[in-house]
């Protein structure tokens, strides 16, 4: 049995599962299609990757759990199970730790969700994507419009916490159909919606039919439109926007990502699967190897299929805790940037950029936070580059 307990320090484990049943031709994610997985060999592999990362790196009690992918909701329920358990075992589990599964919403999936749930699992990211048919096949997703509502239905009957995903600023998509594609998806909704603008990522299929002039992306205007209605309806519908694109009732947020954004200290266990770990006061990035086989085998053979582990210097910590903190709607509160990086924040960024963006309102600076306004978060790039040229 592992151990519960209360802790203040927030810290979480990322889980990768690298596989799904087909490539979304949008998708650069480290997904692959697999004819057969031996299952007890992963599950083992899984287990013996985070008895290591125990052994080996600081920790503490952990307040979350994120099993995402890949299409985590086709990992064995008893290999989730496993993975929370020993997970509790090694750094301990607190009392309101939250644990995510990313599902896709087809039946099969759906199907498996009191089976999750009786693994540990309290909360589910489906990744609806559309509520449309026509653009779903675009999209190239398994699942239809009537298959997605049915998951979310069969979600909230399981979870309390459920949220679900939606890509607009697609290709040909207006305001008027991203309004009633809202409108429909705000009816299904419980406490939090993700919403992205499609990106086209170099290497996608996508990204083929763009340079072949196959496919156009949505003006950078009508985008930054759609951008700033979906903040004023989410607002209005009670669910405001905590990061650029998540949205939730005030204490819904997602914990995990939450962790990433606030620049905590967080595990990855599985291919490809990032970290943010401490050892000796000094924080390290860590990359586990992406193709799944090589993974497997490192863990097998060395315990751990770690790539690199890169110690942190200043300059890197200063960009990752602006880059990310300026993504969130409390920003970066000064006291954590002086202890993280020893120095008052405004003596760290361009001070002509800062100044020039508190004047034109699309950074904040009151209350011992620095963050970027509503406007400020849409075109945050173009921000984060001046700060910290
Ligand atoms: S299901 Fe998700 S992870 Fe898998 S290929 Fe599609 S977008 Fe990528």
């Amino acid at each position: 049995m592992f151990r519960v307990s209360n802790t203040m320090e927030p810290f979480g484990i990322y889980v990768h599962w690298p596989f799904c049943l087909s490539k979304c031709p949008y998708c650069d994610f480290n997904s692959h299609v697999r004819d057969q997985i031996d299952q007890d060999r992963w599950c083992r592999a899984m287990l013996r990757e985070i008895k290591h990362t125990a052994n080996h790196w600081d920790g503490a009690t952990v307040t979350s759990i994120f099993f995402g992918g890949g299409t985590p909701s086709l990992m064995p329920p008893k290999t989730i199970s496993a993975v929370v358990e020993k997970v509790g075992e090694y750094w301990g589990l607190d009392q309101k730790v939250e644990i995510t599964v990313e599902a896709n919403p087809t039946s099969v999936e759906s199907g498996r969700f009191a089976e999750l749930k009786n693994a540990g699992v309290n909360r589910i990211s489906l990744g609806v994507q559309a509520l449309d048919n026509d653009v779903l096949s675009f999209l190239g997703r398994g699942h239809s419009v009537t298959e997605a509502i049915a998951a979310i239905e069969i979600a909230a009957t399981h979870f309390e916490r459920y949220s679900f995903d939606l890509i607009y600023a697609r290709p040909g998509q207006t305001l008027l159909d991203w309004h009633q594609e809202l409108d429909s998806a705000l009816a299904l909704a419980g406490s939090h919606l993700s919403l992205y603008q499609l990106t086209i990522e170099r290497g996608t299929p996508f990204y083929g039919l763009w340079q072949q002039g196959r496919l156009t992306q949505l003006d950078e205007n009508q985008a930054a439109e759609m951008y700033e209605f979906t903040q004023e309806r989410l607002s209005d519908a009670g669910l405001p926007g905590y990061e650029i694109s998540n949205h939730a009732t005030p204490g819904s947020e997602c914990q995990h990502n939450l962790l990433y954004w606030h620049y905590g200290n967080y595990a990855g266990v599985g291919p490809g699967a990032h970290a943010r770990l401490k050892k000796d006061n000094q924080k390290y990035a860590l990359e586990r190897r992406k193709l799944p086989e090589r993974w497997l085998q490192m863990v097998e053979t060395e315990g751990h299929g770690t790539r690199q582990a890169e110690a942190l210097n200043t300059n890197d910590r200063l960009v990752e805790l602006v880059l990310m903190g300026l993504r969130t709607h409390r920003g970066i509160p000064h006291a954590q940037f002086l202890s993280e990086i020893g120095k008052p924040i405004e003596s760290c960024l361009d001070n002509e950029a800062l100044n020039a963006f508190l004047a034109n309102n699309l950074l904040a600076n009151e209350k011992g936070v620095l963050r970027a306004t509503a406007s400020g978060r849409a075109r945050l790039n173009a921000i984060t580059e001046s700060l910290l040229a």
